[in-house]
């Protein structure tokens, strides 16, 4: 690994094109609970797998922030500037789970950062590993990558509680001025949703999808209700589509108007699913879908829906993604029972750092990863939560699971 003294910050050009130097310094947080364990176990994958794919001419320089209960111990903050200000310094971060302690007042890191530094998509890929156990018949058809909108919708916190004066205020002028008919008692929520926030997603969906040859970007909305935000979702994701990328995509009415169903070769088909009728076809036909971009509501359900199909939690990487940063982080929490017991499955970090490594141009490293895991899980040498579903398999600890990928890797 280089050494600390080599490292340089990771930058973007005004056309938020990434530039990674050789030795990027990487801030990571290590998180609550299991967080220190599955974070030692993934820094050393991580550092394997550069070291394996780049023979010491590139490596990563990591820097510890901190954040949660380590925070609180230390700073007695639980999330001081001095690490958003590192974060945003840096540009691309990694971070295991924080908790979340019930009833307290601090600030949440995750909408600290996706505030500060834009990062206006959490993108979730969605992958079969032979072998994991799963609830479904064919969950190796599962192979999506989830684009969610991060900053608007229903999530924007904008809400007022029933019974207050402010509720009440809102409700009397909906009802007096704009026809509406809410109970007084109702308390409110503002869905707010723009077509800057709708089109910048969009676009990031279809670019991916154009990068990595994917078929097709399918938009996933409730328009047939919500006509002004999810239905206008939907328009302005067509609308992007083709101002920005008429050369390369084809939208799916086009498809079967002009050639029969069957989409020319290389064109990345643009087609639109109803929310519902999206989780019927996650079940039904999830090979016909690759790249999904929703709403945020939508996008929540859907990546926990299509994770549960492949075998959940214990290998649920995702990101959040601006134009000039990134943080990448497993989407579990902090089982937090676990603390210390160097017992559970350290996958999630590990493939958000998959993701990250292909963020940085690093794929090498990153297949790397992924053939490793997929061997160790073959060879049935997995962390308890697939043990006890697996039959013939042999339990390691977290630690040792990483060290098997290690020696997996190629
Ligand atoms: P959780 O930490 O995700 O754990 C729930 C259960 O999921 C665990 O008991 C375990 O199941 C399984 N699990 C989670 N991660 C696993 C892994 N890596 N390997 C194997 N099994 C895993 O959810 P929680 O207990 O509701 O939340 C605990 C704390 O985490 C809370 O403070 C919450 O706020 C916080 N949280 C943080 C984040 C974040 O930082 N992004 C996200 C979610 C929650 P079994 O019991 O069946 O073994």
């Amino acid at each position: 690994m280089a050494n600390a003294s080599q490292g340089e910050k990771i930058s973007f050009t005004p056309s938020h094109k990434i530039q990674v130097p050789s030795f990027p310094i990487i801030p990571f947080i290590e998180g609550d609970g299991t967080g220190p364990d599955i974070w030692a176990a993934s820094q050393r994958v991580f550092d394997a797998a550069v070291k394996r794919a780049y023979a010491g001419k590139r490596g990563i320089v990591w820097k510890e922030v901190l954040a949660g209960e380590k925070a609180g111990k230390i700073k007695n903050d639980w999330l001081p500037q001095e690490t958003l200000d590192i974060i945003k310094d840096h540009s691309v971060a990694i971070k295991g789970p924080l908790s979340t302690p019930v009833g307290g007042g601090h600030r949440s890191i995750n909408v600290a950062l996706r505030r500060l530094l834009d990062l206006y998509t959490c993108i979730r890929p969605i992958r079969y590993f032979t072998g994991v156990p799963s609830p479904m018949k064919r969950p190796d058809k599962v192979s999506i990558v989830v684009f969610r909108e991060n900053t608007e919708d229903v999530y924007s916190g904008i809400e007022w509680k029933s019974g207050s004066d402010d509720a009440k205020k809102v409700i009397d002028f909906l009802n007096s001025q704009m026809s509406c008919r809410i109970r007084n008692s109702s308390g409110i929520g503002v869905k707010p949703m723009s077509p800057e926030g709708s089109k910048r997603l969009v676009k990031m969906a279809i670019e991916y999808a154009i990068r990595h040859r994917k078929p097709s970007v399918t938009i996933v909305h409730k328009g047939n209700i919500m006509k002004f935000t999810e239905g206008a979702f939907r328009e302005w994701g067509y609308q992007v589509a083709k101002e920005e990328f008429a050369a390369q995509t084809i939208s799916e009415d086009e498809v079967f108007e002009k050639y029969q169903g069957k989409a020319p070769e290389g064109k990345v088909v643009i087609k639109d699913r109803i929310a519902d009728s999206m989780f019927q076809q996650a079940l039904l036909r999830p090979e016909e879908y690759s790249v999904l971009a929703t709403p945020n509501l939508n996008g929540d359900y859907l990546s926990d829906a299509l994770t549960a199909q492949v075998g959940g939690l214990g290998i649920s990487p995702g990101a959040n993604v601006g134009d000039r940063a990134a943080v990448f982080e497993a989407t579990h929490g902090t089982a937090p029972k676990y603390a210390g017991q160097d017992k559970i499955n350290p996958g999630s970090v590990i493939l958000s750092g998959v993701m990250m490594f292909e963020y940085l141009g690093w794929q090498e490293a990153g297949d790397s990863i992924i053939q490793a895991m997929q061997k160790t899980i073959e060879q049935k040498t997995v962390t308890y939560d697939f043990a006890r579903q697996m039959e013939g398999a042999k339990e390691v600890r977290c630690s040792e699971f990483a060290s098997r990928i290690i020696d997996n890797l190629t």
